[in-house]
């Protein structure tokens, strides 16, 4: 009995070592999956085969050859299922829809007038629902559903504080998933943020990545050896509530002179965002100088994230993306006399190439991954 066991195991894994060699490859040929693995043709082709009629792989035209016969490609089936990021904020739910290799097909936006559970509940309903509605017909249909929020998500996706919508001990992933009967990922939006970078953007190419999410409050996703680093219990990174100044305003999280009091898009004290925005694009000095300031106290925790994690990579996201012009050279030459000069040759500072759908397309790979890796973690539970 163990061998059987034994032998489905090695099957199932070496399946998705192919699955995964055709979506990062195709279009390739078995051959080529067969030289890329090292597994042996026969192996290759009967698990293809076995890919074709999960509709998960596609046979198209023919490849170059070396001579002879031309070899048949395969390709991954993007569109055989779809995927639903989430973006809950304070003011409004953004969703999108993607297939399944990240690529958007739609997105909406609905806006929030209140902040309250059972209203905000029936909002997400709606929002999901609306996309679940444009999502043309395919073989697996929706495969789950990714949420970031701004608050703090402990590892089973339940939301144990959401400073902004006041919301405290909420098990949001019960009620998606329950309601929609699919699989539901629920995490920080600063983690599916640096995740939809690391897949999809700006830190594709990186392996230690710390990515900034900043807008009214400043979020941040660390990513260790291309893996999210999330601490005992899943509550990493708020590094928005580092002091920067001893003294300084008090913050709702208890502390006194946290940064994103100094640097988040909230933190002018006499101009909101937009208007700050549209100040500095008329050349308005106050504004350009509010800009200034924020892109300062940013470099400032960003030195500190330079010095401690020496990542190769910082990448600034979210809402702050819109004055990327403004605070980019406050920003360099903040960290070029505060940061560890050694740290710094390592080190270089991004804006997200997402644009603000870092966490959206993060949060949709979450249910993509989650989709895929199903075999494998059924498999592991076994073991
Ligand atoms: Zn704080």
């Amino acid at each position: 009995m163990k061998t059987t066991g034994d032998q489905f195991l090695v099957k199932k894994i070496n399946k998705s070592i192919v699955l995964d060699t055709i979506r990062d490859q195709s279009p390739i040929s078995r051959a080529a999956v067969s030289k890329m693995t090292g597994l042996n043709k026969g192996t290759v082709s009967s698990l293809v085969a076995e890919l074709i009629n999960n509709e998960f792989v596609l046979e198209i035209g023919t490849g170059k050859s070396s001579g002879g016969r031309k070899p048949v490609m395969l390709l991954f089936h993007e569109t055989a299922g779809y995927a639903i990021g989430v973006e809950l904020g304070v003011a409004k739910i953004r969703t999108i829809l993607t297939n399944l290799n990240g690529e958007m097909v739609e997105e909406a936006s609905r806006k929030l007038a209140r902040t309250e559970i059972e209203y905000v509940t029936q909002e997400l309903f709606a929002a999901i629902q609306s996309m679940i509605d444009l999502t043309p017909p395919s073989r697996y249909g929706i495969v789950g559903i990714g949420i970031g929020v701004p608050g703090i998500v402990d590892e089973t996706g339940r939301i144990l504080f959401a400073p902004n919508l006041q919301w405290e001990n909420m098990d949001l992933n019960a009620l998606i998933s329950e309601h929609f009967q699919l699989p539901v990922t629920i995490d920080n939006e600063a983690n599916a943020g640096a995740v939809g970078e690391q897949q999809y953007g700006a830190g594709r190419d990186a392996a230690n990545i710390v990515y900034i999410s900043v807008s009214e409050g400043i979020g941040t996703g660390i990513i260790f050896g291309r893996e999210l680093f999330r601490g005992a219990a899943g509550l990493s990174g708020e590094m928005g509530h580092m002091t920067i100044e001893a003294n300084g305003r008090k913050c709702r999280c208890g502390n006194k002179g946290c940064w994103e009091l100094y640097a988040s898009t909230s933190s002018h004290p006499q101009y909101d965002f937009d208007t700050l925005v549209q100040m500095s694009a008329s050349g308005e000095a106050d504004g350009i100088r509010g800009f200034y300031e924020m892109g300062e106290y940013l470099g400032i925790g960003i030195s500190t994230i330079i010095n401690t994690f020496n990542p190769e990579l910082i990448i600034i996201g979210n809402q702050m993306m819109r004055a990327e012009r403004w605070i980019t050279s406050a920003i360099q030459q903040t960290v070029a006399t505060r940061s560890l000069s050694y740290h710094r040759k390592h080190s270089s500072i991004r804006f997200a190439q997402l644009e603000t759908r870092s966490t959206l397309l993060g949060a949709a790979y979450y249910a993509i991954s989650g989709f895929f890796s199903k075999d494998r973690a059924s498999l592991a539970e076994t073991m």
